[in-house]
């Protein structure tokens, strides 16, 4: 009987899809080789066409040569567009948040929230575009000014992955526009429908605001479509979110031309939870961290790291709420645990729990499929694991919700503990301790990019930098001053005395 719902569903998904992306103005794509599933049921929405080669090389072309007026527009003028952006946004969030729960499967709350963050990123960049300061320094020289200016990079290559199909498009696009740089996206090909909604609601605000759409480019394919911007001596900035395994490729190869790279790669994120902690507080916290997109944000908690003395209570607090989450179709009110990509996602999960309880690991409750449809989609009961110790699979990241529960004695050795892994991307402690919690932020706690105190390592607000350390790759993106990766610098020195004295006191001739 599932296998007959599943049957109905997936072709009136794969219509309202249709429905949503005219709704957006945007052009049903031809049939072509790339499929496009929803993981919804694990069946067809569409099929598009890749790009060729050729193509890509003709986008990067354009937004290359969209890049020489685009630079002249002052940067408050640019920010035009991105006004633009914002409005259509809003005018069509529910209907992207629906997209992107289509096809990247997250629950209504999380999708909407996602389509939300475009638009705070959006609002963000428009007040940058008047805020792109460089500092004047005082010279050592008389009559001499001494300043430091900002200027547009040139084309800025987006990579992105398939768990935040829009939101980090978004992060980059408006920062690198207001920037005066030219944008060619390179989406997930897990994600390319939500891509093709965003592309032309950014070509039709370009159009609405008398800007050249040709500043947004939108290529689709699989790593050999990205590995065309990593390579083209044109892209002078290569942002790419996904995989440390997809760092390793790009990272080298892009700094063999000299370009440059903003990596934002895996996470593999740890709580720290202390005897002073409000463990109500931290239990709430911990389950929408572990358990929310299915385990599947580069912030997901996937480590805990629990004083023994309170390891039993909050270890119980978190069994009984896992034990009430909703698994089931994201698209229904209530849910809140959607499913895992694919096949493979699931096939992970389920080979990391066995390995973690071959390393005397004990399941406290979790793992297990979930038949939502039958047989189609990968739903699973987000994993609790009691861990003896941090084992090979600990350290590594399952892109899956698994939460493994690790005890301490010394608050000394639960930091070594929370740094003795390959990723450095988010981080927390549970404590109404200040000075464990300042022992926390400081230069030998957390050595991770986001470290919070009483709040979970997910759901970052778009003002700060986002961004880790380690195999994370080091980029940042979003709010602070990370737009300087987008730009440019130039040191002026200009003289304005007859003289000509030299730096240093140097004597010549
Ligand atoms: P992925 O690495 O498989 O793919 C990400 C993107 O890179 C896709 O567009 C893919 O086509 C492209 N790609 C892969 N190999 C490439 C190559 N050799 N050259 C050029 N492009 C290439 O990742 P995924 O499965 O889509 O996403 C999940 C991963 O992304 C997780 O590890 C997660 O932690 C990470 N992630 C990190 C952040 C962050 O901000 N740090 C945000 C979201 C996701």
């Amino acid at each position: 009987m599932t296998q007959t719902l599943s049957d109905q569903l997936t072709p009136e998904l794969a219509e309202r899809t249709r429905v949503l992306l005219r709704g957006f103005g945007a052009e049903i794509p031809a049939p072509g080789d790339l499929t496009v599933r929803t993981p919804i049921t694990g069946g067809q929405l569409l099929t598009i066409r890749a790009d060729t080669e050729e193509q890509a090389h003709a986008a990067i072309t354009r937004a290359a040569t969209a890049f020489d007026a685009w630079r002249t527009v002052p940067a408050p003028g640019r920010a035009a567009v991105v006004r633009r952006l914002a409005e259509l946004l809003t005018a069509h969030k529910t209907e992207l948040g629906e997209l992107v729960t289509l096809e990247a499967g997250k629950i209504g709350a999380e999708a909407v929230g996602e389509v939300q963050e475009m638009i705070d990123i959006c609002e963000f960049a428009i007040g940058l575009s008047r805020q792109l300061y460089g500092r004047t320094m005082p010279s050592e020289r008389p009559g001499h000014r001494l300043m430091e200016t900002w200027h547009p990079l040139g084309v800025v290559g987006v990579i992105s992955a398939f768990n935040f199909p829009v939101a980090v498009w978004a992060w980059n696009t408006a920062l690198a526009l207001v920037c005066g740089d030219t944008v060619v996206w390179k989406p997930s090909e897990t994600t390319p429908l939500t891509a093709l909604a965003c592309h032309t609601l950014l070509r039709r605000a370009a159009v609405d605001v008398g800007v050249d759409p040709e500043v947004h480019q939108l290529i689709q394919g699989d790593s050999r479509i990205g590995a065309q911007l990593v390579d083209d001596e044109r892209v002078a900035l290569v942002s790419a979110t996904g995989s440390v395994r997809m760092g390793r490729i790009v990272a080298p190869r892009v700094a063999q031309r000299f370009g440059r790279c903003l990596l934002e790669l895996g996470g593999n994120n740890a709580a720290i939870v202390t005897p002073s902690a409000d463990l109500e507080l931290a239990a709430r916290a911990i389950v929408f961290a572990a358990a929310g997109t299915a385990g599947q944000r580069c912030t997901t908690l996937r480590r805990l790291i629990v004083h023994a003395d309170v390891a039993g209570p909050l270890t119980a607090l978190i069994e009984r709420a896992y034990r009430q989450l909703r698994v089931g179709n994201p698209l229904d009110d209530g849910v809140l645990v959607g499913p895992l990509i694919d096949q493979a996602a699931h096939d992970n999960m389920r080979i990391a729990l066995e390995r973690a309880l071959a390393d005397e690991g004990e399941l406290v409750c979790g793992g297990e499929r979930v038949e939502v449809f039958g047989d189609n989609g990968h739903y699973v009961r987000p994993a609790l694991v009691r861990m003896p110790a941090q084992t090979a699979v600990v350290r590594e990241e399952t892109f899956a919700p698994i939460l493994y529960v690790l005890t301490y004695h010394e608050l000394e050795h639960a930091i070594a503990l929370h740094n003795a892994v390959p990723q450095g991307l988010s981080s927390s402690i549970f404590t109404t301790d200040q000075r464990e919690a300042e022992r926390f932020l400081a230069a030998d706690g957390s050595d991770c990019g986001i470290a919070n105190v009483n709040i979970g390592t997910s759901g970052a607000e778009i003002g700060g930098a986002f961004g880790g350390e380690k195999q994370t790759g080091g980029g940042r993106e979003s709010g602070s001053d990370s737009w300087k990766a987008y730009m440019r610098r130039a040191t002026n020195t200009v003289n304005y005395s007859a003289e000509l004295p030299l730096a240093q006191g140097i004597k010549f001739g």
